[in-house]
């Protein structure tokens, strides 16, 4: 059993409340349990109890041995100084205050429910792919709907933080925060943190004022990124090499360190340099990206703003000075689409929260709605057990769902959780 178990009664009542008494014979009434505390200091505050008559207001710490009071060293600070009650699983051990008043103690044993008991079990030792998996069904599905919808808010504000670093990076410019958000997603899971060092290293204004010259554009992109330093045999990199000389002499950039770039285990087509490619396409055609997503009245008005292709010479390369079959290298719907759910729709997200404007919320939410749910094998296992994604917003959902719940075996914390517990 893990402590957080007692936490759980507790909050929950879900003991046998019937003559409670301390571990001293005094008669023991719980008129509030108090708010659940899950940083420092004890596990509930502001409880309210009744002992023998006098009635008292503070703070509730747990532990499954009251020995743990000392091997958790809470004798020495003085946050516990005003703990009212000790709930544990057993008392093995009296414990005082620093005044010499004994802390009085109520123990459990003996009052959880066995079958709450054995289900609770159940789930600490399954070493399924998810702990509930056989109970998984007994879940009623509107709770189980109401948790995932919760969930989606939770995984959208986990990614959020992201985007208010990057506003507070670029003093509150919502464009160049989305550029800045964009730019990592383009670096996938592989090449995320140098396309977000190349986006806060070229700043937007910059870009604006070569947006009608795409080989300038792609020159300022290849050249921050640092891969224009070889001596080069074709025309094309040489030209941008050229123009990049040029163009960080003007603005006093300074390039990223070319190592910077995993090619590693990549298919050509997932080459930082095809992404980076596209990535200055996608620049050279993204004027007012932001106010543009904003005012967009459908998914297929977003898609459009990121269906773009690289220059001519990557229809035949994959990397500078390397010839390969033609091959076009536009934008792909499925990398569109994981723009628009790691990108595009917490962006939306925040800046409807930040701004009081729930209809961007709102537009997050459809936009998420309207696209495909992701592929992959932990979204299988999900629908081996019933839960097939229909769309993005419910895949987000389910992937939150397994990542910091159920591999975190956080079931108790959990709503199907608590509805298997039931
Ligand atoms: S966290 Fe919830 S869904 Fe996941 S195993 Fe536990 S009870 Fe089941």
């Amino acid at each position: 059993m893990r402590e957080s178990f007692l936490h759980y009664l507790w909050r929950t009542r879900r003991f046998d409340l019937r003559d409670l008494e301390t571990t001293q014979q005094q008669n023991l009434q719980i008129l509030h349990p108090g708010e659940y505390n899950t940083h420092s200091g004890p596990d509930f505050f502001n409880a309210r109890v009744n002992i023998d008559g006098t009635l008292w207001a503070g703070n509730v710490e747990m532990h499954l041995l009251s020995s743990e009071w000392h091997a958790h060293k809470h004798q020495h600070d003085p946050a516990y100084d005003s703990v009212i009650l000790h709930v544990v699983l057993q008392e093995d051990l009296p414990v005082f205050r620093p005044d010499g008043s004994r802390i009085p103690c109520l123990t459990l044993q003996g009052r959880i429910p066995e079958t709450l008991l054995g289900r609770y079990e159940q789930l600490e030792s399954s070493r399924l792919w998810i702990p509930c998996e056989t109970s998984f069904a007994e879940a009623p599905e509107i709770i189980k709907q109401q948790w995932l919808d919760r969930l989606l808010i939770e995984r959208l504000e986990e990614k959020t933080d992201l985007i208010s670093h990057s506003l507070l990076q670029c003093g509150n410019h919502w464009e160049e925060a989305l550029y800045q958000i964009v730019a990592r997603c383009f670096g996938l899971k592989v090449n995320t943190e140098p396309f977000e060092a190349l986006a806060r290293s070229l700043p937007l204004k910059i870009l604006a004022r070569h947006r009608h010259q795409p080989h300038q554009v792609e020159a300022l992109v290849f050249g921050q990124a640092g891969l224009l330093h070889p001596v080069f045999q074709d025309e094309w990199p040489a030209l941008l090499q050229r123009e990049y000389r040029h163009l960080a002499h003007k603005y006093e950039l300074v390039p990223l360190k070319p190592e910077h770039w995993k090619f590693f285990r990549l298919r050509p087509s997932g080459f930082p340099t095809v992404r980076l490619a596209q990535f200055a396409a996608f620049l050279q055609q993204s004027e007012h990206t932001l106010a543009k997503i904003l005012e967009a009245g459908t998914i297929e008005e977003v898609e459009q703003l990121f269906h773009v292709s690289p220059s001519d010479y990557w229809l035949n390369h994959y990397q500078f000075d390397k010839l390969s079959i033609p091959q076009p290298k536009p934008l792909t719907a499925a990398f569109v689409e994981v723009l628009l759910v790691n990108g595009v729709a917490p962006f939306l997200f925040y800046y409807g929260k930040q701004k009081g404007l729930e209809r961007h919320q709102q537009q997050a939410f459809a936009l998420l709605e309207k696209l495909p749910a992701e592929k992959n094998s932990l979204l299988d296992g999900w629908k081996t057990l019933g839960s097939r994604a229909a769309n993005a917003y419910q895949s987000q959902a389910l992937i939150q769902l397994k990542t910091r719940y159920c591999d975190a075996r956080r079931c108790l914390e959990c709503a199907i959780g608590n509805a298997i517990l039931k």
